[in-house]
């Protein structure tokens, strides 16, 4: 992935992080829905921005450490993130939405040849607050089957069987 492209798009989208998320990262802009925040903290994951991920969890789910442990998690982990699938991601109420999604990942880079690329699937649970969205949290679902129609993880927008099958 280059610079200038957003990760919530995936690996080989076009999708510009400058006009993306990157206003969201810096507070120029506020996420408007739950989906926007969750694409939001899925590219802060992928650059390793632990100071936007504490920011937009809810207040009662952090503590003096969430920092700290999020920035050490990063320093450890291999995790290269891939893509975002948004699986579902209905109209919020005022106060409350939640946004089902699968975020791609793998040890590897995603050229590696021997990736072995795996899957978070969660429905997470945002509110809104203090004029602003918040993660909350989220229920773990099982990992969905990719059949060689479905969209690739890539991010390509090809079909699977036609991309990295
Ligand atoms: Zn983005
Ligand atoms: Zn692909």
């Amino acid at each position: 992935m280059n610079n200038s492209q957003c990760p919530c798009g995936g690996y080989l989208s076009h999708s510009d992080y400058a006009s993306c998320c990157e206003p969201l990262h810096k507070g120029a802009s506020q996420a408007a829905t739950p989906e926007q925040l969750m694409r939001s903290r899925f590219s802060a994951f992928a650059r390793q921005n632990a100071e936007y991920l504490t920011e937009t969890l809810h207040p009662s789910q952090r503590n003096a450490t969430t920092l700290s442990e999020l920035q050490t998690s990063f320093e450890q982990a291999r995790t290269h993130w891939l893509s975002l699938a948004i699986m579902d991601a209905p109209k919020a109420s005022p106060l409350e939405g939640w946004v089902e999604f699968v975020a791609f990942y793998s040890d590897q880079e995603a050229s590696a040849a021997n990736r072995n690329v795996q899957q978070l699937h969660e429905k997470s649970r945002f509110v809104f607050e203090q004029q602003r969205w918040f993660y909350i949290d989220g229920e773990h679902l099982a990992p969905v089957k990719l059949g060689r129609n479905d969209l690739c993880w890539c991010g390509s927008g090809k079909k699977l069987k036609k991309c990295h099958s």
